[in-house]
């Protein structure tokens, strides 16, 4: 990217003290810049979502976790060794056939970091936050959900105190699957809910 693309946008305190650090690191030596994107990129597509992935795919297979987790998301995070900053008060929200659930955060960009990993940059657009909230039906559609008229929609409103996470129904065809093989289908997408799991030719029985 050339200068020109850098814009004169302020940036926070925490911008500038993450570009602060990575340079002194690349300084010296220690950390290359490619190393540092490709951790992120492995934080906001592997690594962060895997965790939840773990959670929904325990939750499939154990009724008794299902429960612990719709009753106290931080607890059943925190029973797999998940928890930690911009998490401290988890919430599960469990897709049925009559109720489909999504996550937005209509003030700024919350998120469940410690289940999902960094938020993805359309999360923090204006128009996913404005909108969600607005025309569900129609930005799910966008993201290739296409929901039956019948299913309700339910969108629920992140925020500091409170982040959400969405348990999807189990897709049929998966009964083989062990927990890590469920836990494949899962997508982050899935756990903000404007996805659900596919279950693909090479996976089905
Ligand atoms: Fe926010």
């Amino acid at each position: 990217m050339s200068e020109g693309h850098h814009h004169a946008r302020e940036k926070s305190p925490s911008e500038l003290r993450t570009m602060a650090l990575e340079a002194l690191l690349v300084e010296r030596g220690l950390i290359s810049t490619d190393a540092v994107d490709a951790v992120v990129e492995q934080f906001q597509n592997e690594i962060g979502p895997r965790r939840g992935a773990r959670m929904v795919a325990r939750a499939w297979v154990d009724p008794a976790y299902r429960e612990r987790l719709l009753a106290d998301g931080t607890a059943a995070a925190a029973e797999m060794g998940y928890g930690g900053a911009e998490g401290e008060r988890l919430v599960c929200v469990a897709n049925t056939p009559d109720t489909h659930n999504a996550i937005v955060c209509t003030l700024c960009s919350c998120y469940p970091w410690p289940v999902l990993g960094v938020p993805p940059v359309w999360y923090k657009s204006p128009p996913y936050r404005a909108r969600m909230v607005r025309e569900p039906r129609v930005v799910l559609r966008e993201f290739g959900l296409e929901l039956p008229e019948a299913t309700a929609i339910r969108i629920w409103d992140s925020s500091a105190e409170v982040r959400y996470i969405v348990l999807p129904m189990r897709p049929d065809g998966t009964e083989h699957l062990d927990e890590e093989g469920l836990a494949d289908l899962v997508t982050r997408d899935c756990m903000v809910g404007v996805a659900v799991p596919q279950v693909t030719e090479g996976v089905a029985a």
